[in-house]
């Protein structure tokens, strides 16, 4: 009866909160194990230029966890957003893109810029300014090398602090995108206050290019304005020729996807920037 379905679906909901705090807890002491014990590792995904030349790159998390396999980013960095874990690593993913810069610079390779993904809790914990000043102290890289990406939502849930920092950052040379672009509040009027000098439009939208008539027109006309407010556009998600034909098309700038290539560990992604920007070099003589 009612009263008896009532009591299980309520035994039922405490055992799966109860699951889920304990999954998060368990996430959340993985965690501190893999920042001890190195599991972490940054794999960088190629942003191509319509010459084909690899103009910069997205480093972006890799976990192999010694039990469990790999873990996602999509899984545990929402969980690392809920306590003080997202600025510890942060904090190891931007020491870790200085130091692979610094290296490229003495090594002499091609100038790719490197985007980080930054997580809105580092500017409302004030803690970010600081990393970035330190590393730049002790990293010989060029500061206009270096990119955060930083979405949408982030952007507005720290608005008064982010805009300050922005500021500051943009003095510093290093450059602001706007991830997952289109997702967010997609309030327009940031983009005229904040030294913004990239959007990435989401997968979401590049998804339904020549497909969906709505999402073309707004592909559009995203890399219409971002063109005319002097901003780099950079489409995320990439997979089929006709989208990058229809991106280059349209003026888009950068195109990153699984059309050029996923996310690749260093030594295979600095193999892939060899071949494409030589090949692009040569289709240059050609011309
Ligand atoms: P994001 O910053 O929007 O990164 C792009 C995601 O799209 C990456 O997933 C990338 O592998 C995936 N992707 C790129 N091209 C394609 C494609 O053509 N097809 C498909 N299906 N996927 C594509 P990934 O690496 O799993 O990361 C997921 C999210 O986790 C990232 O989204 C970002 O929000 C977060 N994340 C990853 N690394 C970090 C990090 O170091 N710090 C922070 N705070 N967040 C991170
Ligand atoms: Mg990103
Ligand atoms: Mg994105
Ligand atoms: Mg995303």
């Amino acid at each position: 009866n009612a009263k008896n379905a009532g009591r299980n679906c309520y035994l039922f909901y405490s055992e799966k909160m109860y699951r889920q705090v304990r999954e998060r807890l368990e996430i959340e002491s993985d965690i501190r194990n893999a920042l001890k014990n190195d599991e972490f590792e940054l794999h960088y995904q190629p942003k191509v230029d319509a010459n084909g030349q690899v103009k910069g790159a997205e480093a972006l998390l890799r976990w192999q966890h010694p039990l469990k396999g790999n873990i996602s980013p999509a899984v545990f960095i929402p969980v690392a957003e809920k306590s003080d874990l997202i600025v510890k690593i942060g904090a190891w993913v931007r020491e870790k893109a200085f130091h692979q810069l610094a290296l490229w610079k003495k090594q002499h390779f091609p100038p790719i810029r490197l985007s980080v993904n930054v997580a809105g809790q580092e500017f409302t914990r004030n803690t970010l300014l600081q990393h970035l000043i330190t590393l730049f102290q002790k990293y010989d890289v060029d500061q206009h090398l270096l990119e955060l990406e930083i979405t949408e939502g982030t952007l507005m849930e720290s608005v008064e602090q982010s805009l300050m920092d922005f500021r500051i950052i943009k003095n510093m040379d290093v450059h602001i995108s706007i991830d997952d672009f289109g997702t967010g509040y997609c309030s327009l009027g940031y983009l005229k206050n904040y030294p913004i000098q990239t959007l990435k439009i989401d997968k979401s939208f590049i998804d339904g290019i020549l497909i969906n008539g709505r999402d073309t027109i707004i592909t559009k006309t995203v890399i219409a304005m971002a063109k005319s407010l002097d901003m780099e556009i950079v489409a995320e998600g990439v997979e089929k020729e006709e989208q990058r034909d229809f991106l280059f098309g349209h003026g888009c700038d950068l195109i990153q996807g699984y059309y050029y290539s996923p996310p690749l560990p260093l030594a295979e992604f600095e193999a892939y920037v060899g071949s494409m920007n030589r090949e692009g070099t040569a289709a240059l003589v050609h011309t």
